[in-house]
């Protein structure tokens, strides 16, 4: 698994936060990149690992603990959390 892109840009993250609930993986990619400069392995990563709203995990849907990139306490996937 490529690693996932670090975006300190609050209004980048709400933006690409936003893409992502939308389920809108084909603008997501490409704005990732715009703004970061990552690789398309990269991009597909982080997308992959976003927490879903409401900090739940991206695989099972369980609520996170705090903080930005968090392992899930139930399936241990890694979550980052944008919101
Ligand atoms: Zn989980």
């Amino acid at each position: 698994m490529a690693d996932v892109v670090a975006v300190e840009d609050y209004a980048d993250r709400r933006e690409l936060f936003d893409i992502h609930t939308a389920d809108q993986f084909l603008r997501f990619v490409p704005r990732i990149r715009e703004i970061s400069g990552c690789g398309i392995g990269e991009a597909k990563a982080t997308y992959l690992h976003l927490a879903g709203a409401g900090r739940k995990c991206h695989r099972c849907s369980t609520p996170l603990g705090l903080g930005e990139i968090v392992d899930c306490s139930k399936c241990e996937s890694l979550n980052l959390v944008w919101e």
